[in-house]
This record gives C-alpha cells, sequence and structure tokens, in this order.
C-alpha cells in the first residue's frame, strides 16, 4: 500500500512539475507535434539521404530530433513555385543536419529563411544564373531544387549542391556573433587555412588534384568543395590527403569515413 502511495506521489509531482515548467497542454502539444514531424519527414529521408541511412538506431533518433528543430526554426519560401513539399523540406533540413550532425548546439540558427527555386535562377544583384548561394544580410539559404536533386541523386561524384551551400552557411555561421558563435576549434580551423592555402596554390599551378578547379576560388569556396568531397568521397580523400581530411574531422567533430566503413554495401 505504502508503495502505491509512493507512485502516486511520484507521478503527481511530475504532472505538477511538468505543468509548472510547460503547462501541461502545452507539454502535450509539443510532443504530438514532434511526433506528427517526425512521420511527415521521415520517409524521404529513409528513402534519399544517404547520410541518414547509414546511422545506426539510436543516432537516427537524434537526427531526426535536429531535423524537427531545424524545420521549426526555419522559414521554407518557395520562389518561382506554388509550394514547397515535404520532401523538400525534409531533405534541405536533412542536408544541414548531416553537416552539423557532430556539432549538437549548431543549427546555422542566422539563416532563418531558405529559399527554394524549381531550377536555376537569375540574379539582379550580379546578372548571372546561380544553382544556390548564401546571404548573410538577408539571412537566407537559396537553392535550386532541380540542382539540390542532382546531388542526391549521385551520391559519390563528389558533387552535392545541398552540401555546398550549406557548407558556406555553417563556415559563416561560426564567425558571426550569436549564441553559436566560434563552434570551430580556432587551432583546427588555422590547421585547415594552411591547408587549403597550399591545395589551392596546387590546383592554380595546374598540379593533379581530387578538387575540381573552382575550389581554387578562394577559402570559401574551398571550405564548401572539400566538404562535398568529405562527405560523399571520404575514402578517396582521406588516401589524397589525409591531414585534410582529420582536419574536417575535427572541425565537424564527426568521421564521415568511418560510418561507410561500417555499412561497406551502401
Ligand atoms: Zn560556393
Amino acid at each position: 500500500m505504502t508503495m502505491v502511495v509512493f507512485y502516486v506521489f511520484i507521478i503527481a509531482s511530475v504532472i505538477i512539475m511538468a505543468h509548472k515548467f510547460y503547462g501541461l497542454g502545452g507539454l502535450f502539444h509539443k510532443l504530438m507535434a514532434n511526433q506528427r514531424l517526425r512521420l511527415r519527414y521521415k520517409n524521404p529521408m529513409e528513402a534519399h539521404s544517404r547520410f541518414y541511412q547509414l546511422l545506426p538506431a539510436k543516432s537516427k533518433a537524434r537526427f531526426e530530433h535536429k531535423v524537427n528543430y531545424f524545420i521549426l526554426t526555419k522559414e521554407f519560401i518557395p520562389r518561382n513555385m506554388p509550394e514547397i513539399t515535404d520532401e523538400m523540406v525534409a531533405l534541405i533540413s536533412a542536408t544541414a543536419v548531416q553537416l552539423t550532425f557532430g556539432l549538437p548546439n549548431v543549427s546555422l540558427s542566422h539563416f532563418n529563411k531558405i529559399l527554394v527555386y524549381p531550377n536555376d535562377y537569375y540574379s539582379t544583384i550580379n546578372r548571372q544564373y546561380h544553382k544556390g548561394e548564401v546571404n548573410p544580410r538577408l539571412k537566407s539559404i537559396v537553392l535550386s531544387w532541380h540542382h539540390f536533386v542532382e546531388g542526391f541523386a549521385h551520391p559519390a561524384d563528389g558533387r552535392n549542391l545541398g552540401l555546398h551551400e550549406m557548407a558556406h552557411a555553417l563556415k559563416l555561421e561560426n564567425f558571426i556573433r550569436n549564441e553559436e558563435f566560434g563552434f570551430f576549434s580556432k587551432e583546427e580551423f588555422a590547421n585547415w587555412q594552411l591547408i587549403a592555402q597550399a591545395e589551392m596554390d596546387k590546383i592554380k599551378k595546374g598540379e593533379e588534384s581530387i578538387f575540381r578547379a573552382y575550389a581554387s576560388v578562394n577559402e570559401d569556396e574551398f571550405f564548401a568543395v572539400s566538404i562535398e568531397i568529405y562527405f560523399e568521397q571520404p575514402h578517396q580523400l582521406y588516401a589524397y590527403n589525409s591531414e585534410l581530411y582529420k582536419t574536417l574531422s575535427n572541425l565537424l567533430r564527426q568521421d564521415a569515413k568511418q560510418l561507410y566503413d561500417k555499412n561497406p554495401s551502401l
């Protein structure tokens, strides 16, 4: 009997605490909303995100939570098309989370708008067609859906527009003074800069490189292109330049190669 009283007391305390902090209705609503989100966005990730497919079950749950948070804190805006589909929201968010999965408190918080065009779009600023861009002044990440999908269709060719643009956003976010500021280790970032410069010089000289010529345009582009290769060709990158691979792993605090090693069939 005393045990029953004890359990009733514990349950009542938990309810009172939950009510105090969230409002009981609010807590229930939050849990339900989270569950609904999970179901809506899980299928596209299971079907198309190689990174998500490779994660062990426990990490998948953490990945989904991070995706939900990303979705809830961003505004997805369709451009030159009627609406943004669940698949678009899921895969764009999954790409951002793939990049930030080892950085628990990073969700690219400065960039609260995701603009999606059906195809490449004309930029009036530099009078050129773009496939994607990141604009810190407008706090926005812009993507051409057609080119974004191409990245998913060929997950091991070292090209991925989504990863490329998210990488630009991540590097900028590290230097923007907000609650996410300075998540890259300063020492590792300095290491990466030295290696990046040496690689860019190699490309400019026309020496053989794993990187396409565009990577030598500047440090930002080198970072974005190297992130594409880090996730799509981790073994090749490690074989090509293990120091660069390790530095990227240390900055992102994850190891793409290890994830693929555990699942050699994928
Ligand atoms: Zn770029």
